[in-house]
């Protein structure tokens, strides 16, 4: 007999999962460097058994190219990995810290222990890396762990559900497929830390949730990331960096240089480099940029029509196009497009593009070009294309952001030894390597007397202590 289901009826296979976990934990918690290391490696097995699979599935969510999901997905991945296998024993180690002379007679130590109960929310963007990237973290720092993959990504999420399928038993590690409601059903759940990767509006949602259980939270979120190009750039190196960081995964990256800021003086070399970059790119035999292998596609249907309107808006607003501005709706294709003459007043100067359009906005004095980046939130990545060492300088002390990355684009995403987030509305917490260790554990001070008591602190109190 069919039956309508209930609200807790709904909530039941999330609720079950979740208290199956939390008697696990403390199993999980006690496990050793080897074991850890184990589980970790289990994961890298898979995916070099599965590379055909993992290429395929995100080919059919939006045909992401095979090479940018071993450049953007797998090497960032098995980086992780390998860095995290090989330094695990030493960093689970229990920290000695320096003891200082009002604590003699004690010795002191940090210990990490697992935070316990683990959500990772994850989005469709890079959507293998970024669920498994905080998983081996947080598989390392010794939790328990549930990810919700992206809806906008179903092949992927799917790809993702089996596997964990297989490498897991569910009180370990386990996958909720699903859309927002699946995710507001687990925020409710009293997760002890939550790692989340999506945008600033989620993000606030994501935090709101986490507040009512005190959960600990890392939010990887994006917005508006500039990159300035100063006169003495290396005007051809910049090019082939910025058009590659602005088309990679078809530009809906988290830390692709979003809106250009170049100094007047070097704006018409540098947009026809940019232009024969693209060429090269993407058109070498003079075909359009549509017929290119290289060349992803926006998501779906809803985000094409959320970019053609930024375009649109920009364009009713006075901005011009000087390259691209084809696009196909049947295929949620946008060609590679700049835009000058853009102003503050457009919604492409205010939201995240995340797509393949870049705002080409000019400066004549450092000072100008750091006010258009101070008047926004601050970014997750800033990127700098300067020889000049003072400008460069002068740029890092004045603005705030996420990461900074000097004469390059995106790399610091795949170094493991540097914290990779946000700052405010870009995000909370950092990831990668040691960091992301330390976002999922907590930083137990463990503090032991050897010898001696404090008894002359104790009532009734001496002048000693009253003066002290
Ligand atoms: P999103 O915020 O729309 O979705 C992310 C995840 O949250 C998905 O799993 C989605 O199902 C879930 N979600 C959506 N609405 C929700 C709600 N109301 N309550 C709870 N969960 C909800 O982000 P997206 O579109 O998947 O990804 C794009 C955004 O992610 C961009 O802003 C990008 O800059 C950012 N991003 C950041 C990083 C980083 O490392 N900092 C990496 C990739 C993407």
């Amino acid at each position: 007999m069919l039956t309508t289901p209930t609200s807790t009826d709904y909530l039941e296979p999330f609720t079950a999962a979740f208290d199956a976990q939390r008697r696990n934990a403390p199993r999980m918690a006690l496990t050793t460097a080897a074991e850890r290391i184990e589980r970790i490696r289990r994961i890298q097995r898979w995916v070099v058994a599965h590379e055909t699979d993992i290429k395929q599935a995100m080919y059919a969510d939006f045909r992401k190219p095979s090479a940018e999901v071993m450049l953007g997905e797998l090497m960032a991945l098995n980086a992780e990995i390998r860095h995290t296998v090989s330094n695990l024993k030493r960093w689970m180690k229990p920290q000695r810290v320096p003891t200082p002379l009002s604590m003699i007679g004690t010795t002191s130590r940090i210990h990490h222990e697992p935070k316990g109960n683990v959500l990772i929310i994850a989005p469709w963007n890079y959507p293998f890396v970024l669920s498994m990237r905080p998983l081996v973290s947080a598989l390392a720092a010794g939790n328990v762990v549930i990810i919700k993959p992206s809806e906008l990504t179903p092949h992927t999420a799917a790809l993702i559900s089996g596997m964990i399928a297989e490498l897991f038993p569910p009180d370990e590690v386990t996958v909720f497929e699903g859309d927002a409601a699946v995710s507001t059903a687990l925020l409710d759940l009293p997760f002890n830390h939550i790692f989340f990767t999506g945008s600033p509006a989620v993000g606030r949602i994501v935090m709101t949730a986490a507040a009512k259980h005190l959960a600990s939270v890392t939010l990887e979120l994006g917005g508006k990331s500039p990159a300035i190009v100063d006169e003495s750039a290396d005007l051809q190196q910049a090019a082939g960096q910025l058009v590659w960081g602005k088309c990679l995964n078809n530009g809906q990256t988290c830390i692709a240089p979003d809106y250009l800021l170049v100094h007047a003086s070097v704006k018409v070399p540098l947009m026809d480099a940019m232009k024969k970059t693209l060429d090269r790119m993407y058109s070498p035999d003079g075909q359009p940029v549509a017929a290119s292998d290289s060349y992803a596609r926006i998501v779906n249907r809803s985000h094409f029509r959320r970019i053609k309107n930024l375009i649109e808006d920009a364009l009713t607003k006075g901005a011009t196009i000087t390259l691209g501005g084809q696009t196909n709706e049947a295929d949620n294709f946008i060609e590679p497009t700049f835009l000058e003459n853009v102003t503050d007043d457009m919604r492409i100067m205010q939201d995240e593009i995340f797509g393949p359009v870049l705002p080409v906005l000019t400066y004549r004095t450092l000072d100008d070009a750091l006010r258009i980046v101070n008047q926004r939130e601050k970014p997750l990545a800033l990127y700098i294309h300067s020889r000049n060492r003072q400008h460069t300088q002068y740029i890092i002390d004045r603005t705030s952001a996420g990461d900074t990355v000097v004469n390059d684009v995106l790399l610091h995403f795949g170094h493991v030894e540097l914290p990779f987030g946000g700052v405010n509305n870009s995000g909370l917490g950092k990831s990668n390597g040691f960091f992301s260790f330390q976002e999922f554990s907590n930083q137990r001070g463990i503090l032991k007397r050897q010898f001696g008591t404090l008894k002359f602190l104790y009532p009734p109190y001496t002048d000693r202590v009253k003066n002290a």
